[in-house]
Protein backbone atom coordinates (compact mmCIF):
# COMPACT_ATOMS: atom_id res chain seq x y z
CA UNK A 1 0.00 0.00 0.00
CA UNK A 2 0.70 3.47 -0.34
CA UNK A 3 2.36 5.87 1.94
CA UNK A 4 1.10 8.91 0.36
CA UNK A 5 -1.81 10.84 2.71
CA UNK A 6 -5.15 10.48 1.10
CA UNK A 7 -7.96 13.44 0.80
CA UNK A 8 -10.53 13.47 3.43
CA UNK A 9 -13.40 13.17 1.11
CA UNK A 10 -15.10 9.28 1.37
CA UNK A 11 -15.12 7.12 -1.67
CA UNK A 12 -18.86 7.59 -3.68
CA UNK A 13 -20.56 4.04 -3.48
CA UNK A 14 -19.73 2.16 -6.24
CA UNK A 15 -22.07 2.37 -10.07
CA UNK A 16 -23.49 -0.66 -10.40
CA UNK A 17 -21.41 -2.97 -12.53
CA UNK A 18 -22.21 -5.99 -14.67
CA UNK A 19 -23.76 -6.33 -18.37
CA UNK A 20 -26.67 -7.20 -16.92
CA UNK A 21 -27.15 -4.09 -15.69
CA UNK A 22 -25.83 -1.77 -18.90
CA UNK A 23 -24.80 -3.08 -21.91
CA UNK A 24 -22.74 -0.59 -22.84
CA UNK A 25 -20.10 -1.41 -19.76
CA UNK A 26 -17.28 -4.18 -20.82
CA UNK A 27 -18.34 -7.30 -19.12
CA UNK A 28 -15.90 -8.17 -16.49
CA UNK A 29 -16.87 -11.05 -13.58
CA UNK A 30 -15.35 -9.62 -10.15
CA UNK A 31 -12.84 -12.58 -8.63
CA UNK A 32 -12.41 -10.66 -5.52
CA UNK A 33 -12.95 -7.22 -4.05
CA UNK A 34 -11.00 -5.38 -6.38
CA UNK A 35 -13.88 -3.59 -7.54
CA UNK A 36 -14.15 -1.64 -4.48
CA UNK A 37 -10.67 -1.66 -4.12
CA UNK A 38 -10.20 0.29 -7.37
CA UNK A 39 -12.82 2.65 -6.71
CA UNK A 40 -11.53 3.59 -3.67
CA UNK A 41 -8.45 4.47 -5.26
CA UNK A 42 -9.73 6.29 -7.23
CA UNK A 43 -11.95 8.29 -5.57
CA UNK A 44 -8.21 9.32 -3.17
CA UNK A 45 -6.72 9.98 -6.73
CA UNK A 46 -3.82 6.76 -6.34
CA UNK A 47 -2.28 5.18 -8.80
CA UNK A 48 -2.69 1.62 -9.22
CA UNK A 49 -0.16 -1.26 -10.11
CA UNK A 50 -1.82 -4.32 -11.02
CA UNK A 51 -0.01 -7.64 -10.81
CA UNK A 52 -0.79 -10.40 -12.69
CA UNK A 53 -0.37 -13.38 -15.34
CA UNK A 54 -1.20 -12.75 -18.87
CA UNK A 55 -4.20 -13.00 -19.89
CA UNK A 56 -6.42 -13.10 -16.67
CA UNK A 57 -8.52 -9.97 -17.01
CA UNK A 58 -6.40 -7.12 -15.80
CA UNK A 59 -6.92 -4.90 -19.48
CA UNK A 60 -10.62 -6.38 -19.27
CA UNK A 61 -10.44 -5.10 -15.46
CA UNK A 62 -9.61 -1.92 -15.75
CA UNK A 63 -11.51 -1.15 -19.32
CA UNK A 64 -14.60 -1.88 -17.14
CA UNK A 65 -13.59 -0.02 -14.21
CA UNK A 66 -13.00 2.93 -16.35
CA UNK A 67 -16.26 2.51 -17.83
CA UNK A 68 -17.97 2.69 -14.65
CA UNK A 69 -16.43 5.18 -12.87
CA UNK A 70 -17.80 7.17 -16.12
CA UNK A 71 -14.14 8.02 -17.38
CA UNK A 72 -12.81 7.53 -20.54
CA UNK A 73 -9.98 4.84 -21.09
CA UNK A 74 -6.37 5.72 -22.35
CA UNK A 75 -4.79 2.18 -22.84
CA UNK A 76 -1.42 1.95 -24.10
CA UNK A 77 1.20 -0.57 -24.44
CA UNK A 78 4.40 -0.63 -22.92
CA UNK A 79 7.45 -2.30 -25.00
CA UNK A 80 11.28 -2.13 -24.68
CA UNK A 81 11.14 0.75 -26.96
CA UNK A 82 8.31 3.07 -25.71
CA UNK A 83 10.23 6.34 -24.77
CA UNK A 84 9.07 8.97 -22.92
CA UNK A 85 8.53 11.00 -25.77
CA UNK A 86 5.80 8.43 -26.71
CA UNK A 87 3.99 8.81 -23.71
CA UNK A 88 3.80 13.24 -23.33
CA UNK A 89 4.61 14.39 -26.73
CA UNK A 90 6.46 15.68 -29.47
CA UNK A 91 7.03 18.42 -31.89
CA UNK A 92 5.81 17.13 -35.37
CA UNK A 93 6.22 19.06 -39.01
CA UNK A 94 3.39 20.09 -40.21
CA UNK A 95 4.51 21.50 -43.74
CA UNK A 96 6.75 24.56 -42.93
CA UNK A 97 5.80 24.56 -39.51
CA UNK A 98 6.43 22.06 -36.26
CA UNK A 99 3.56 21.79 -33.83
CA UNK A 100 3.19 20.22 -30.15
CA UNK A 101 1.37 16.92 -30.41
CA UNK A 102 0.34 15.32 -27.09
CA UNK A 103 1.01 11.62 -26.87
CA UNK A 104 -1.19 9.81 -24.80
CA UNK A 105 -0.59 10.47 -21.55
CA UNK A 106 -1.07 13.60 -21.85
CA UNK A 107 -4.12 13.56 -23.33
CA UNK A 108 -5.11 11.29 -20.31
CA UNK A 109 -4.19 14.02 -18.08
CA UNK A 110 -6.19 16.61 -19.80
CA UNK A 111 -9.34 14.80 -20.06
CA UNK A 112 -9.27 13.43 -16.81
CA UNK A 113 -9.18 9.89 -18.17
CA UNK A 114 -8.02 6.67 -16.46
CA UNK A 115 -4.43 5.84 -18.30
CA UNK A 116 -3.43 2.08 -18.89
CA UNK A 117 0.20 1.87 -18.76
CA UNK A 118 0.26 -1.70 -20.48
CA UNK A 119 2.95 -3.95 -19.18
CA UNK A 120 5.08 -0.75 -17.31
CA UNK A 121 7.72 -3.03 -16.77
CA UNK A 122 8.88 -3.60 -20.05
CA UNK A 123 9.04 0.18 -20.58
CA UNK A 124 12.10 2.15 -20.54
CA UNK A 125 13.45 3.53 -17.27
CA UNK A 126 12.94 7.18 -18.83
CA UNK A 127 9.15 6.09 -18.81
CA UNK A 128 8.92 5.56 -15.49
CA UNK A 129 10.83 8.69 -14.58
CA UNK A 130 8.55 10.76 -16.11
CA UNK A 131 5.57 9.32 -14.16
CA UNK A 132 7.63 10.68 -10.93
CA UNK A 133 5.70 13.78 -10.54
CA UNK A 134 2.34 12.64 -11.39
CA UNK A 135 2.14 9.68 -8.83
CA UNK A 136 3.18 11.78 -6.05
CA UNK A 137 1.51 14.17 -4.09
CA UNK A 138 1.30 16.61 -6.40
CA UNK A 139 -0.30 14.45 -9.72
CA UNK A 140 1.17 17.16 -12.04
CA UNK A 141 2.70 16.69 -15.35
CA UNK A 142 5.88 18.29 -16.46
CA UNK A 143 6.31 19.08 -20.30
CA UNK A 144 9.91 19.54 -20.71
CA UNK A 145 9.86 20.32 -23.92
CA UNK A 146 7.20 22.96 -23.55
CA UNK A 147 7.46 23.91 -20.61
CA UNK A 148 4.01 23.54 -20.09
CA UNK A 149 3.17 22.15 -16.21
CA UNK A 150 -0.38 20.66 -16.03
CA UNK A 151 -2.13 19.14 -12.82
CA UNK A 152 -3.84 16.22 -13.17
CA UNK A 153 -7.66 16.54 -12.34
CA UNK A 154 -9.52 14.52 -10.10
CA UNK A 155 -10.77 12.47 -13.14
CA UNK A 156 -7.43 11.03 -13.94
CA UNK A 157 -6.07 7.34 -12.77
CA UNK A 158 -2.58 6.32 -13.86
CA UNK A 159 -3.01 2.27 -13.69
CA UNK A 160 -0.51 0.33 -14.51
CA UNK A 161 -0.25 -3.00 -14.91
CA UNK A 162 2.77 -6.12 -15.76
CA UNK A 163 2.85 -9.70 -16.55
CA UNK A 164 6.81 -9.37 -17.54
CA UNK A 165 7.60 -11.98 -14.99
CA UNK A 166 4.73 -14.14 -14.54
CA UNK A 167 2.61 -12.60 -11.64
CA UNK A 168 5.43 -10.77 -10.22
CA UNK A 169 4.76 -6.96 -10.15
CA UNK A 170 6.22 -4.66 -12.19
CA UNK A 171 10.46 -4.38 -11.59
CA UNK A 172 9.74 -0.40 -10.95
CA UNK A 173 12.27 1.67 -8.44
CA UNK A 174 11.27 0.77 -4.78
CA UNK A 175 9.90 4.31 -4.20
CA UNK A 176 8.43 4.55 -7.87
CA UNK A 177 6.06 1.21 -6.45
CA UNK A 178 5.46 2.39 -3.05
CA UNK A 179 3.37 5.09 -4.53
CA UNK A 180 0.78 2.90 -6.21
CA UNK A 181 -1.70 1.34 -4.44
CA UNK A 182 -0.90 -2.93 -4.99
CA UNK A 183 -3.72 -5.11 -6.71
CA UNK A 184 -3.45 -8.85 -7.81
CA UNK A 185 -5.10 -10.43 -10.07
CA UNK A 186 -4.96 -14.52 -10.69
CA UNK A 187 -6.55 -16.99 -12.91
CA UNK A 188 -10.21 -17.30 -11.94
CA UNK A 189 -11.50 -20.48 -9.43
CA UNK A 190 -13.26 -22.90 -12.18
CA UNK A 191 -16.55 -22.12 -11.77
CA UNK A 192 -15.77 -18.20 -12.48
CA UNK A 193 -13.53 -19.28 -15.63
CA UNK A 194 -16.69 -21.34 -16.40
CA UNK A 195 -18.61 -18.04 -16.62
CA UNK A 196 -16.73 -15.83 -18.34
CA UNK A 197 -15.57 -18.17 -20.99
CA UNK A 198 -18.96 -19.18 -21.71
CA UNK A 199 -20.23 -15.81 -21.92
CA UNK A 200 -17.52 -14.63 -24.21
CA UNK A 201 -17.72 -17.44 -26.35
CA UNK A 202 -21.21 -18.04 -26.75
CA UNK A 203 -20.62 -21.91 -25.95
CA UNK A 204 -22.95 -23.37 -23.47
CA UNK A 205 -21.07 -24.24 -19.55
CA UNK A 206 -21.11 -27.74 -19.93
CA UNK A 207 -19.10 -27.92 -23.01
CA UNK A 208 -16.55 -25.17 -21.31
CA UNK A 209 -16.28 -27.23 -18.18
CA UNK A 210 -13.95 -29.53 -19.62
CA UNK A 211 -11.75 -27.02 -21.52
CA UNK A 212 -11.46 -25.22 -17.96
CA UNK A 213 -10.65 -28.84 -16.75
CA UNK A 214 -8.15 -29.06 -19.14
CA UNK A 215 -6.55 -25.76 -18.17
CA UNK A 216 -6.23 -27.18 -14.74
CA UNK A 217 -4.28 -29.91 -15.88
CA UNK A 218 -2.11 -28.10 -17.85
CA UNK A 219 -1.41 -25.88 -14.95
CA UNK A 220 -0.65 -28.26 -12.54
CA UNK A 221 2.44 -29.66 -14.70
CA UNK A 222 4.19 -26.93 -13.24
CA UNK A 223 6.42 -26.13 -16.26
CA UNK A 224 7.65 -22.79 -16.19
CA UNK A 225 5.56 -21.75 -19.54
CA UNK A 226 2.41 -24.67 -19.43
CA UNK A 227 1.67 -23.30 -15.68
CA UNK A 228 1.57 -19.31 -16.54
CA UNK A 229 0.70 -19.83 -20.12
CA UNK A 230 -2.64 -21.54 -20.51
CA UNK A 231 -4.78 -18.27 -19.57
CA UNK A 232 -8.73 -17.48 -19.54
CA UNK A 233 -8.33 -15.98 -23.03
CA UNK A 234 -6.75 -19.13 -24.55
CA UNK A 235 -9.84 -20.87 -23.34
CA UNK A 236 -12.00 -17.87 -25.04
CA UNK A 237 -10.13 -18.32 -28.23
CA UNK A 238 -10.76 -22.10 -27.92
CA UNK A 239 -14.50 -21.66 -26.92
CA UNK A 240 -15.09 -19.10 -29.76
CA UNK A 241 -13.92 -21.65 -32.26
CA UNK A 242 -15.94 -24.35 -31.11
CA UNK A 243 -18.78 -21.74 -31.18
CA UNK A 244 -17.83 -20.98 -34.69
CA UNK A 245 -18.57 -24.84 -35.42
CA UNK A 246 -14.72 -25.55 -35.56
CA UNK A 247 -14.41 -29.60 -34.01
CA UNK A 248 -13.24 -29.83 -30.06
CA UNK A 249 -10.02 -31.24 -30.86
CA UNK A 250 -8.81 -29.20 -33.62
CA UNK A 251 -10.33 -25.93 -31.35
CA UNK A 252 -7.84 -27.01 -28.95
CA UNK A 253 -5.15 -27.49 -31.04
CA UNK A 254 -4.99 -24.11 -32.96
CA UNK A 255 -6.14 -22.04 -29.76
CA UNK A 256 -4.41 -23.79 -26.37
CA UNK A 257 -1.27 -26.41 -27.67
CA UNK A 258 -0.04 -24.79 -30.64
CA UNK A 259 0.18 -21.28 -29.43
CA UNK A 260 1.76 -23.08 -25.70
CA UNK A 261 3.73 -25.88 -26.77
CA UNK A 262 8.03 -24.64 -27.60
CA UNK A 263 9.00 -28.03 -28.76
CA UNK A 264 7.78 -31.39 -29.69
CA UNK A 265 7.94 -32.89 -26.20
CA UNK A 266 5.81 -30.44 -24.91
CA UNK A 267 3.28 -30.84 -27.27
CA UNK A 268 3.26 -33.90 -26.79
CA UNK A 269 2.77 -33.58 -23.41
CA UNK A 270 -0.36 -31.42 -23.80
CA UNK A 271 -1.75 -33.36 -26.45
CA UNK A 272 -1.57 -36.33 -23.71
CA UNK A 273 -3.53 -33.93 -21.06
CA UNK A 274 -5.83 -33.42 -23.92
CA UNK A 275 -6.29 -37.10 -24.43
CA UNK A 276 -6.86 -37.44 -21.04
CA UNK A 277 -10.21 -35.63 -21.16
CA UNK A 278 -11.72 -35.92 -24.52
CA UNK A 279 -9.80 -38.94 -24.84
P1 LIG B 1 -4.58 -9.32 -19.50
O1 LIG B 1 -4.75 -7.85 -19.66
O2 LIG B 1 -4.48 -9.77 -18.06
O3 LIG B 1 -3.48 -9.90 -20.34
P2 LIG B 1 -7.20 -9.44 -20.70
O4 LIG B 1 -7.89 -8.45 -19.82
O5 LIG B 1 -6.87 -9.04 -22.08
O6 LIG B 1 -5.89 -10.04 -20.00
O7 LIG B 1 -8.10 -10.76 -20.67
C1 LIG B 1 -8.09 -11.69 -21.72
C2 LIG B 1 -9.48 -12.16 -21.97
O8 LIG B 1 -9.88 -13.03 -20.91
C3 LIG B 1 -10.51 -11.05 -21.98
O9 LIG B 1 -10.66 -10.52 -23.28
C4 LIG B 1 -11.76 -11.75 -21.53
O10 LIG B 1 -12.35 -12.43 -22.63
C5 LIG B 1 -11.25 -12.83 -20.60
N1 LIG B 1 -11.31 -12.57 -19.16
C6 LIG B 1 -10.34 -12.95 -18.28
N2 LIG B 1 -10.74 -12.68 -17.02
C7 LIG B 1 -11.98 -12.13 -17.10
C8 LIG B 1 -12.93 -11.67 -16.13
N3 LIG B 1 -12.66 -11.74 -14.80
N4 LIG B 1 -14.11 -11.18 -16.57
C9 LIG B 1 -14.37 -11.14 -17.90
N5 LIG B 1 -13.51 -11.57 -18.86
C10 LIG B 1 -12.33 -12.06 -18.47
Amino acid sequence: MTALPVPPDAAPPLPAGGADIDLDLPYYLETGRECALFAAAHARRLPVLIAGPAGCGKSRFVAHMAARLGRPLVPVACHADLGSPDLIGRFVYTGSDTAWADGPLTRAVRIGAVCLLDGLGAARRDVIGVLGSLIGRQRRLVIGATGEVLEAPDGFMLVASDTAAGARPAPLPPEARQRFVALRLDVPAPEAEIAIVARESGLEAGRVAPLVRLAGRIRAMGTAPLAGGVSTRLLVHAAVLMTGGIGVERAILAAIVEPLAEDSDMRRALLAVVASIYG
